[in-house]
């Protein structure tokens, strides 16, 4: 749960927000992202924003029509919008306010920018010996982590944490890159297996000195499922809940399920404020879709990109991929997957997905070859190849 703002890869009607224009089509929807994404550093910085996409009639008696709602803010240092598809303009704020309270919640358990979280305490305690008590969220997320590390093999693995301060890609990027000898002895610190889970107690210690975890590739989607349940125990049935790329579609947009697009990974941006920023439409309902990108945070150098996704095994970010979407039932599950595919690259990514009931992945790699599970064919409808660049 980095601090970045992302473009986003998705998102339905934020032209509504600000412009009370009749719903629009479903193209047009997909095609305001990229304008919703280029205006995210933009957000409101006191307690987000909310508006309604066309004004309720009428005075006489006639049941109040829905519509869509929409929220923005920033949470967990990303963009997050809330978007319902309802009458009740105070039940959508009374809901939102409430999913706010608990990702902030959530967020200051998980959050290493946070020192009085529990990552932050286990990182401080690493090679000690002590055993640190976590809540039952926190828990949750490590083994997780410790079991999507053992499939993939450990590229997944949190204990990517041990490169912060040398790999820069949050709020601390100056542009600078690691001395190779220094990321080749954090490299030696990197290593699930030290990473000692006690479920009787909920306690979690790091084995060596100098080791951390970061949570930054999984604890979003369990967040989000969090505060879907929020909104739905508040009366919302319709929704769409996101944070940065990390998306959760419930139920329907009216007569339509929400459609939503993937984000193209080097669209530029003057063809995203026009055409939008997506390659291909995918419908969902009751479905979470998340999308980790070589695009969010970066530094290009020399005409290389080096991002945030790192490949444990050489302590470098990883060249093959430039973005994996992954449709799962939980936006827990999908989150969990979609950094571990990225780094497992095309051929392995996919059949970690096709081992995983009820998951589906879209992959652009380095050569800008899309690969798609075969769940989604006919499913996905493509707009136009993904742009070139470095
Ligand atoms: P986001 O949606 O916030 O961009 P992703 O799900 O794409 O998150 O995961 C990227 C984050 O995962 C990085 O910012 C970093 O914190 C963490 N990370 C990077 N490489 C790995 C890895 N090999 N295994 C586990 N986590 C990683
Ligand atoms: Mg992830």
């Amino acid at each position: 749960m980095g601090a970045e703002l992302r473009w986003l890869a998705l998102g339905v009607v934020l032209g509504c927000r600000t412009t009370a224009s009749p719903e629009p089509t479903e193209e047009r929807a997909a095609a305001s992202v990229a304008s919703a994404g280029a205006a995210a550093s933009a957000d409101k910085a006191g307690g987000g924003s909310t508006a309604g996409g066309n004004t309720a009639a009428s005075s006489t008696a006639a049941p109040p029509a829905p519509r869509t709602l929409s929220y923005e803010h920033v949470c967990m240092g990303t963009r997050c919008t809330i978007q319902a598809y309802h009458h009740d303009e105070a039940l959508f704020q009374r809901a939102v306010h409430a999913a706010m309270a608990e990702i902030e919640r959530l967020d200051r358990m998980m959050s290493t920018w946070v020192p009085s979280s529990d990552v932050s305490r286990i990182n401080q305690a690493a090679g000690n010996g002590e055993w640190i008590a976590v809540s039952s969220e926190t828990f949750q997320v490590l083994e997780k982590s410790l079991w999507i590390a053992r499939e993939s093999e450990g590229a997944f693995d949190i204990t990517v944490g041990a490169f912060k301060g040398l790999w820069k890609f949050d709020e601390d990027n100056d542009g600078s890159l690691p001395a190779r000898a220094e990321v080749l002895a954090r490299r030696k610190l990197v290593d699930y297996r030290d990473l000692l889970l006690d479920a009787a107690r909920s306690s979690a210690r790091l084995r060596r000195p100098g080791q951390r975890l970061t949570l930054g590739g999984i604890a979003k989607g369990l967040v989000v499922d969090r505060a879907v349940a929020v909104l739905r125990a508040a009366g919302l049935k319709d929704f769409l809940m996101q944070a940065g790329g990390d998306l959760y579609a419930a139920g329907r947009h009216g007569e339509r399920e929400w459609k939503v697009g993937i984000q193209d990974p080097r669209a530029a941006q003057e063809q995203e404020r026009s055409t939008g920023s997506s390659f291909a439409l995918l419908s969902l309902a009751d479905l979470a879709f998340n999308t980790s990108g070589d695009y969010e945070r970066f530094i290009l150098k020399d005409g290389k990109r080096y991002h945030h996704i790192i490949d444990p095994r050489t302590g470098y970010p990883v060249e093959h991929t430039r973005s994996v979407t992954v449709l799962a039932p939980s936006s827990f599950l999908a989150d969990t997957l979609d950094t571990a595919v990225f780094v497992l690259g095309a051929e392995r990514g996919l059949k970690l997905i096709a081992s995983v009931p009820g998951t589906e992945a879209v992959i652009v790699d380095a050569r800008n070859k899309l690969h798609v599970s075969p769940g989604l064919s006919g499913r996905l409808r493509l707009l136009r190849p993904p742009s070139e660049g470095p």
